[in-house]
């Protein structure tokens, strides 16, 4: 059956046809960390969901072409960089480092191109871009020197959202600053530099000044990916305003339908409340590896709800995946057995061979849910296989292939450790004698010399154990 997603623009479940069905090459852009503090785990929800839409897409079939671009000035960050006193860029740069150290602990595949607002072609681009605006009439700039975007000139806005912006109006509720604006819902397209913004700042035809958040989505998305785009994500927050502006933006210089599908993740809670810095009931990925998890167990515990459905994050949830995992890495093990065994008996009928149900689940707007409920059931059945000596060598086999493909999607083998090289292996084992024969001098030398090879030995109850540290 075909792909399926739903789209926040139409509230339906709609079949999904890129804009080259003959190529299967298709574009995604995806909204990134605004890089003001380390991002917690619920941006990280988002993260995932967008991973495991990729790496559906791709076991499709599907060439996928991926942005995600690192919201660098902003707001948030300037005020960052203004208490911490250091420039934007050094406040900005931790974070970042953090943000790509942290997807990697999760397994989440890198996009293809990482934009940095502050980028000189987007600033550019920007620029070229508010002027197009302000030419067609769809953008002002109002006494205060921003310029801002006319939401009464381009009348679909508000269709993302789905939203009456007559009620924008009567809430009556404008800010000291918003005053200068035609109307409460216009939003900043160029905000002039006033003081607290310090050194950053851009000339443009409008006077110095800098970016607004939504304006840097719209050019980063096109210079990069051109005017249409197949698929746009981000977690429902990103909705309105953020999102909508981009389609009136984008929309407003090129006259083309920006994006086809429109996918939202739901947030990931925490005591029914979302995750969320302001609230401070966060935690980040060093938090979660800090009460000894692994990466791949925080990567299923995000993973393995329907992206639209709210998570509750738990440290019962957490045991929870650890236990699955436990599950599925036993079972790997016994069919790996499986495989080297003469053969025994035709398997039992439920455990033959994979289907594609797992894949059919995924088709189906990434029913991930259903997709590992497939998993676990036929681990159910061919467990009970081998329990009763049913299950032949070519079936583990193809069980095997198939857990090589929906892992593919996945990715939740074990780490795998590293094995040391031979020589070293070899100084360990001397080590080992010496220090049977109490020879502690000699012990020494042979530290020092697996030291120097990048390893380091430790003695613990079960023996020496060997880690890599790396060059010295
Ligand atoms: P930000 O760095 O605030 O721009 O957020 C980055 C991404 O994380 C956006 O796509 C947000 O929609 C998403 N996000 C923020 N908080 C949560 C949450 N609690 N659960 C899921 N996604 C979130
Ligand atoms: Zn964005």
């Amino acid at each position: 059956m075909a792909l399926r997603f739903f789209n926040t623009y139409s509230r339906k479940i709609e079949e999904f046809e890129p804009r080259d069905p003959a190529a299967r090459a298709i574009s995604i852009y995806t909204c990134g960390p605004t890089v003001y503090s380390r991002a917690h785990i619920g941006n990280f929800r988002a993260y995932i969901f967008e991973d495991l839409l990729q790496r559906h897409l791709e076991l499709r079939g599907y060439k996928v072409h991926r942005v995600m671009n690192i919201t660098d000035v902003d707001d948030k960050t300037i005020r960052g960089a203004r208490e911490a006193k250091v420039p934007l860029t050094k406040f900005t740069e931790q974070f970042k480092e953090a943000f790509f150290q942290d997807a990697e602990t999760l397994r989440i595949k890198r996009a293809n191109e990482f934009p940095a607002a502050t980028d000189q072609p987007y600033i550019d681009r920007m620029i070229e871009m508010i002027g197009e605006l302000i030419a067609r009439g769809l953008a002002y700039q109002a006494d205060d020197k921003s310029v801002y975007f006319r939401i009464n000139k381009f009348p679909d806005y508000g269709k993302l959202a789905h939203f009456d912006l007559t009620q924008l109006q009567s809430t009556g509720r404008v800010k000291h600053d918003e005053y200068d604006k035609e109307h409460i819902g216009d939003f900043a397209l160029w905000k002039a530099w006033d003081e607290e913004d310090g050194d950053v700042k851009w000339d443009s035809p409008w006077g110095p000044g800098r970016p607004g958040w939504h304006i840097e989505c719209s050019a980063m998305a096109t210079a990069l990916l051109g005017d249409q785009i197949d698929i746009h994500c981000g977690g429902v927050d990103n909705i309105f305003p953020h999102h909508e502006a981009e389609i009136a933006q984008s929309e407003g210089v090129t006259g083309k339908k920006f994006v086809r599908y429109w996918l939202h993740c739901a947030h990931l809670l925490v005591d029914g409340q979302k995750m969320s810095k302001s609230l401070g009931n966060f935690y980040t990925v060093p938090d979660v590896l800090a009460k000894g998890y692994t990466g791949r167990e925080l990567r299923y515990a995000l993973l393995r709800v329907h992206y639209r459905v709210p998570l509750n994050f738990t440290w019962e949830g957490m045991k929870e995946a650890r236990e699955s995992l436990a599950r599925t890495d036993e079972w790997l093990g016994r069919l790996r057995e499986a495989t080297e065994k003469e053969n025994v008996q035709r398997p039992t009928s439920n455990a033959q061979r994979p289907t594609q149900k797992f894949e059919e689940a995924l088709d189906d707007d990434l029913n991930i849910s259903a997709a590992l409920g497939f998993l676990f059931e036929s681990i159910r059945e061919t467990n009970r296989a081998m329990d009763e000596d049913k299950f032949d060598a070519a079936s583990a086999k193809a069980w095997l292939d198939w857990w090589e493909r929906i892992n593919t999607v996945l990715d939740l083998e074990p780490d795998t450790e590293i094995v040391a090289p031979v020589e070293v292996a070899q100084l360990a084992k001397e080590r080992e004698n010496a220090r049977r024969e109490k020879n502690w001098k000699r012990s020494d030398e042979l530290r020092d010399q697996i030291s120097a090879l990048g390893w380091e030995v430790r003695d613990t109850k079960e023996g020496q154990k060997l880690a890599a540290h790396g060059p010295l």
